[in-house]
């Protein structure tokens, strides 16, 4: 088998049986600046590859990518003054994903995963989602959600990422840029903005400092490489399989 499962691509009159003890998966995107040298999508396209590689590596269905995040914010995303951030609030966020997930919760799925792309969707997805399990709609069964970041093992950056700043100033760093010259080179501008001044993790400052990014980029892009993307890609996607099938025992 070498096409992913798309739940849309189903009728509704397959759709409960299809599902029966399957597991659905989520990839949770945005739409946000990235420099001047990736395109608005990438929250998106890389929780999207890895949704995709998991359904071709479990036979779990895809549901379309939710394209719209939260904000972005200037110690992590660079923040609202750069065009091209399409946001909706907290709330309304925490609303559409709850509401989202209460709808599909009536189907008999085994085991529901979530997979973000977006810094500053993380603490709102996981406050929907136990909204939900409050509910009792999800019962006992399996939920995983997770940002793909967080399943990166810390020996795997020491190897590889020798100068890393934290995964909040990786916006539009080597990572993303490395894992888009992996997935959709022809995306990547040729422009490689490097700023050696990263923001502190956990801080939210004012006022906003013109020196706080370069270009939107909060830390070094030089050294990206389709190779580190690779390996980063292979990494991860192990990872989630791993964490996806222990959930399942
Ligand atoms: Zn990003």
């Amino acid at each position: 088998m070498n096409q992913p499962l798309h739940f849309c691509e189903l009728t509704s009159t397959e759709v409960v049986e299809a599902v029966r003890d399957r597991v659905l998966i989520w990839a949770i995107g945005g739409i946000e600046q990235h420099g001047p040298h990736l395109p608005l999508h990438v929250d998106t396209l890389i929780p999207q590859a890895f949704a995709h590689a998991l359904s071709l590596d479990i036979h779990g269905f895809m549901l379309p990518t939710l394209p719209v995040s939260v904000r972005s914010l200037p110690q992590s995303g660079g923040g609202l003054q750069f065009p091209g951030t399409v946001f909706v609030e907290g709330g309304t966020f925490i609303g559409l994903v709850e509401q989202t997930l209460r709808s599909l919760a009536v189907l008999p799925f085994r085991q529901l995963v979530l997979v973000n792309g977006h810094y500053e969707n993380e603490s709102f997805l996981f406050e929907a989602l136990d909204q939900v399990r409050q509910s009792g709609l999800l019962g006992t069964r399996s939920v995983l959600a997770f940002s793909w970041w967080s399943l990166v093992k810390a020996s795997w950056v020491e190897t590889h990422l020798p100068a890393f700043p934290g995964w909040h100033a990786e916006h539009a760093g080597v990572t993303e840029t490395s894992l888009m010259l992996h997935l959709h080179p022809e995306l990547v501008r040729d422009l490689r903005p490097d700023h050696d001044r990263p923001p502190r993790a956990g801080v939210y400052q004012l006022p906003l400092r013109d020196d706080a990014s370069n270009q939107g980029v909060l830390t070094m892009t030089s050294s990206a490489s389709a190779n580190i993307g690779g390996l980063l890609f292979n990494h991860v996607r192990e990872e989630i399989r791993t964490l996806v099938l222990d959930a399942l025992e």
